[in-house]
């Protein structure tokens, strides 16, 4: 076999490709598939859960509408499932009219959007520290600078983002947006209280600035009271203005189906829409008619149920696998919802170079490192429970905690 020159090209790439790297989990996903794994790594939703009826009964239900389902669609979504999603965003406690939403292939496309209207190379992106692996990606291919702002365990901590926000204006920085995952964050599965929520919003006014509430798992919540969200808190005191949100069904309903959406202003979302025209023309018809099946004719708020009693078994056998095994020099986040716990070892251990070994012994986790811009959070790593059946976490917990105490050993 020939050596693959994989820079053969480097010379006619675009300088915007050095700035993007190939997400972690992406990169695990063929040793995920290796038999007898245990993945604690990628943030998948089960999607046996489903189930082949179920998927069956959808699939007969469109089958009259085959020639539209197969057809190109309008950019910004079928009628039908916008219907749904403001269906679906009222049931989380967000007001929303049809005309404000905008159907995207999944969340992920949403990102990519927002930074391709918003971003000019060497604007910056306040995130949270650390925040979602996948929109650092979206938002590299734009150049931005990211600044974090620390968060504890009650969300992105306010005074912090201001300092943040008040140093990038001394130096003539122009901060374009916040970008936060308000519930259950991805990665550390951490919600920002109710009054946080308000001083974001505050703080988006005082620097004049748009706020992107990047939300996937606000409806799996296995315990507490939900909170409001940006968008609806913002709503409450005027319109829709500097929120932008993003929606998605791969939590609520499955991620094959690749569909999110955005609800914004009507101004923002058609700049988004040219940016969707150049990006994919429209979303699939197919997908967003068997999901406006579905969510019309089934009974979907108890399948998020099911989720959500399955989901909360797998996150107690984590946090009990975690008290039970870990050394006492390691702490971990103890979500009320989403898919995932942030655990924290001494800072002295390196969670990226622990990895291999991890794998050896056939559990897999995705270090800390992937959810910071800058090359902090070597010492953390994201465990997924949503993914694996409770006696398998068990494992992958206790295996874990022996690799990282030949470690500490070391
Ligand atoms: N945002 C966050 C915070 C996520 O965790 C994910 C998926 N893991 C996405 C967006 C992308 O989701 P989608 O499948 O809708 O593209």
């Amino acid at each position: 076999m020939p050596l693959v020159d994989l820079d053969r090209f480097d010379f006619l790439y675009a300088t915007r490709v050095k700035g993007m790297k190939s997400a972690v989990t992406r990169d695990l996903m063929a040793t995920l598939s290796r038999p007898g794994i245990i993945s604690l790594a990628g943030g998948f939703p089960d999607t046996k859960a489903f189930g082949e009826e179920a998927f069956r009964e959808i699939s007969q239900a469109i089958a009259p509408d085959a020639a539209q389902a197969l057809q190109y669609g309008p950019t910004a979504g079928l009628e039908s499932i916008k219907d749904v999603i403001v269906e679906v965003m009222a049931a989380e406690g967000t007001p929303a009219r049809q005309e404000d939403v905008f159907v995207t292939t999944g969340a992920q496309q949403g990102l990519d959007l927002i930074a391709k209207v918003f971003l000019d190379e060497g604007d910056a992106v306040l995130c949270e520290g650390p925040t979602y692996a996948g929109a650092l990606n979206a938002f590299a291919a734009y150049r931005p600078k990211i600044a974090h702002a620390p968060m504890d365990r009650a969300g992105i901590i306010p005074v912090a983002a201001r300092e943040t926000l008040m140093r990038a204006r001394k130096q003539g920085i122009h901060v374009k947006f916040i970008y936060t995952v308000p519930n259950f964050q991805n990665p550390t599965g951490v919600t920002m209280v109710a009054e946080r929520r308000k001083e974001l919003l505050g703080l988006a006014r005082e620097f004049d600035l748009i706020i992107v509430e990047d939300n996937p798992y606000g409806m799996l919540r296995f315990e507490g009271e939900p909170l409001p969200s940006l968008a609806a808190l913002e709503q409450e005191e005027g319109d829709v203005d500097r929120v932008v949100y993003l929606g998605t069904f791969s939590k609520i309903f499955a991620p094959g189906v690749r569909l999110g959406w955005v609800h914004a202003q009507p101004g923002i979302l058609h700049k988004i829409n040219v940016g969707k025209q150049g990006a994919d023309l429209c979303s699939s018809n197919l997908s967003q008619m068997m999901i406006s099946s579905y969510f019309r004719n089934a009974d979907w708020k108890s399948y998020v149920k099911r989720l959500n009693g399955m989901y909360r078994e797998r996150r107690d056998a984590m946090l009990d696998a975690l008290a039970e095994f870990m050394p006492k020099e390691v702490h971990w986040t103890h979500p009320e919802g989403g898919l995932f716990v942030w655990a924290t070892l001494p800072s002295y251990l390196d969670a990226t170079a622990m990895l291999p070994r991890a794998v050896a012994k056939n559990v897999a986790y995705v270090p800390g490192e992937g959810f910071y811009a800058g090359g902090a959070g070597k010492n953390h790593m994201r465990l997924n429970f949503s993914f694996v059946e409770p006696d398998k976490i068990r494992r992958g917990v206790e295996i874990l905690a022996e690799t990282i105490r030949e470690r500490m050993e070391l």
